[in-house]
C-alpha cells in the first residue's frame, strides 16, 4: 500500500489537529483523480480512530485495531465496494442494516462508499437519511474521482476534501527514480498519478507490447493503410482480454490522438508517446480529421462499457479513423 503520507502530504497532520480538537464531521466526501489515495487516506483515518498505540499522532498500523482495519476485517469499518456499474438501493439497504447494528451506544463506527458517483439516484436518496439523522459516534466517508456527478444534496450535507492530482512532470520523475525508463514512465504516468500502480504498469511485459501495437495500428491510421481494420484482429485482441487491458488499449490510442492533436497545434506539454515519429505521422493530419478521431476513440470507450465486444467496438472505430 502507498504511504498516505507519501500521497497526500499535510493532510494526515490537518486530520491529526481536527481529530485532537474535537471538530470531525460526521460526513466526508474524499474528491480527486484516481491515483491520489482518497481510499488509503479513509484507511489512515480509521486507524487513526481506533488505533491503541497512537505514536505522535500516527496510527501504528501494528496493533490489533490497526491490523483488522488494514486487513478490511475491523466490524466497526464498514466498506461498500463495487465493481459493478453502478450502487443500487439493496446495496445502501444492506450497509444501512450493517450501520444500525447496535454496537455499544456512541461508539465509533466508519463507513467508506468509495466511487460514489455510481450510486443511482435512489441509492443516493436512500443514503440522504443517515445525513438527516446522524447518530452519534458514526462517520461516513464517500471517495469519488467525479464529484460532479453526486446529487447536489449528498454534496451539500458532507464537508468535501479535495485530493488534488501531483504534476505529471513529477510523477514521470518519481517513477524514473524507482527504476522505470523514460518513456514507459511517460504513458504510465498519463494513465495514473499514483507511483504504486505506475510502476506495476511499468513493470508489466504486456504493458510495453500493447503500446508497441497500438503505436504500430497509429502508423497504419497515419498512412491510410487499409490493413489498420486487420490489425485489430491480429494485434489488439490477443493482447486484450480481460476488461482492463481492453480499457488500456482504447485509453493508450486517446493519448496518441491526444499527443497528435497536441503536437499539430504545438501545444507545449509532456506528451505520453515522446516525439514517436508514428505520433509525429498522424500529427500531420488535419486538425478536424485528429479531433474527430480523438472523440471516436472517446466514444469507443463509452461503447465498451456498455456489453458491445472489444473487437467489434475497436473495428468500427477503426474504420470510423480510416475514413478520416
Ligand atoms: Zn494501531
Amino acid at each position: 500500500m502507498p504511504n498516505v503520507e507519501t500521497l497526500q502530504p499535510g493532510l494526515t497532520r490537518q486530520f491529526d489537529r481536527v481529530i485532537e480538537a474535537g471538530q470531525l464531521s460526521q460526513a466526508y466526501i474524499f474528491s480527486g483523480p484516481s491515483g491520489t489515495g482518497k481510499a488509503q487516506f479513509a484507511q489512515w483515518l480509521a486507524m487513526r480512530l481506533f488505533c491503541q498505540d497512537l505514536q505522535d499522532g500516527q496510527p501504528c498500523g501494528k496493533c490489533p485495531e490497526c491490523s483488522r482495519i488494514l486487513s478490511e476485517n475491523h466490524p466497526d469499518v464498514v466498506w461498500l465496494r463495487s465493481d459493478a456499474k453502478s450502487i443500487k438501493v439493496d446495496d445502501v439497504r444492506t450497509l444501512k442494516q450493517e450501520m444500525s447494528k447496535s454496537g455499544v451506544e456512541g461508539s465509533r463506527r466508519v463507513f467508506v462508499i468509495t466511487d460514489a458517483e455510481r450510486l443511482t439516484p435512489g441509492a443516493a436518496n436512500s443514503l440522504l437519511k443517515f445525513y438527516e439523522e446522524p447518530v452519534p459516534g458514526m462517520l461516513i466517508i464517500l471517495t469519488t474521482a467525479a464529484k460532479n456527478q453526486l446529487l447536489p444534496t449528498i454534496l451539500s450535507r458532507a464537508q468535501i476534501i479535495n485530493f488534488p492530482a501531483p504534476a505529471r512532470d513529477q510523477v514521470i520523475a518519481t517513477l524514473v527514480s524507482g527504476g522505470v525508463n523514460q518513456a514507459l514512465a511517460q504513458v504510465a504516468a498519463h494513465l495514473t498519478v499514483a507511483p504504486a500502480a505506475g510502476q506495476a504498469l511499468a513493470e508489466d511485459p504486456s504493458f510495453a507490447a500493447r503500446i508497441d501495437k497500438v503505436l504500430g495500428l497509429v502508423e497504419s491510421l497515419a498512412a491510410g493503410d487499409p490493413a489498420a481494420f486487420v490489425q485489430v484482429q491480429t494485434d489488439l485482441v490477443p493482447l486484450a482480454k480481460t476488461p482492463p487491458e481492453q480499457e488500456q488499449t482504447l485509453a493508450l490510442l486517446a493519448l496518441a490522438y491526444a499527443d497528435a492533436l497536441n503536437l499539430h497545434y504545438e501545444v507545449n506539454t509532456t506528451p505520453a508517446f515522446g516525439h514517436d515519429a508514428r505520433v509525429a505521422r498522424l500529427a500531420g493530419r488535419s486538425a478536424r480529421t485528429l479531433s474527430a478521431g480523438l472523440a471516436a476513440v472517446l466514444a469507443a470507450q463509452i461503447r465498451l462499457r456498455q456489453n458491445v465486444t472489444f473487437q467489434s467496438a475497436t473495428e468500427a472505430l477503426v474504420v470510423t479513423l480510416g475514413r478520416g
